[in-house]
């Protein structure tokens, strides 16, 4: 008797019509049964936030297609406990490709990230992938990179509670870092506008300034033009500062 056929599920944060996740599909349907359950519109920074306030709404577009008109975290949830289930467990979940770079502190707004650490929570090892690429985009090297590493992730599997967030860097690579997580320097830039009815609005931007310069990271890696993989965990715990703390605790 062969081996089952993996089953793979999709998600991203650009949204069911992206490219990314156009490119990403077709890179992985050589590896087992894909399905996507995606954003109906973009919801790039959209964190891991859960829709809480308001019903959300699945549409399937055809046997293996749908859009959730929520966020990553949203789409996952409803894939792995609503749409899937009970017949179709995936065995990975990989989210992206996302047009642009999830580097640094920037992972923590990440809404691709969350989609792969959802899945994680939920006991589904979970990949994010992005282009570090804003305008001139193509996706093919990065499809290529993202089907290298879920085919090797699908075969030797992950640690548990472990997810990985990939970064491709522009054109061919120069191979594969296991890397940590860096921190950028920037600073926000807020642009203050009129609309037309005379109240001011703001639109949230950044002034970027590299990084911090530190061996071993996601930026590092990426600047000399390798693919950055990070492993991650939903764990925010500062695992370092628990002792240095200990003189806090007390007892009445
Ligand atoms: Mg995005």
């Amino acid at each position: 008797m062969g081996e089952a056929r993996k089953k793979i599920l999709i998600t991203n944060d650009d949204g069911y019509l992206s490219d990314g996740i156009k490119a990403l599909e077709e890179a992985l349907l050589g590896l087992g049964d894909v399905y996507v359950v995606a954003p109906e519109s973009e919801m790039s920074g959209a964190s891991h936030s859960l829709t809480l306030s308001r019903p959300l709404r699945i549409r399937q577009i055809d046997e293996r297609h749908w859009t959730v008109d929520g966020t990553p975290t949203d789409c996952v949830t409803l894939a792995l406990n609503q749409i899937l289930a009970p017949d179709i467990r995936p065995d990975i979940c990989c989210s992206g490709i996302n047009l642009g770079a999830n580097l640094g502190d920037d992972a923590t707004y990440s809404g691709t990230v969350a989609g792969a650490m959802e899945a994680t929570i939920l006991g589904v090892a979970g990949l994010a992938f992005s282009l570090v690429a804003y305008r001139d985009h193509d996706f093919t090297e990065s499809a290529r990179v993202a089907r290298e590493i879920t085919e090797r992730a699908l075969r030797d599997g992950l640690p548990a509670g472990t997810l990985l967030n990939v970064n491709v860097p522009k054109g061919v690579t120069n191979g594969l870092k296991i890397t940590k997580q860096g921190f950028k320097s920037a600073r926000p830039v807020i642009s203050e506008h009129i609309d037309p009815r005379g109240k001011p609005y703001y639109w949230i931007g950044e002034e970027r300034n590299g990084f911090r310069a530190e061996g071993g990271t996601d930026f590092e890696a990426i600047d000399e033009g390798y693919v950055s993989i990070t492993p991650m965990r939903s764990d925010l715990t500062n695992h370092s500062v628990i002792a240095q703390l200990g003189d806090w605790n007390s007892h009445e």
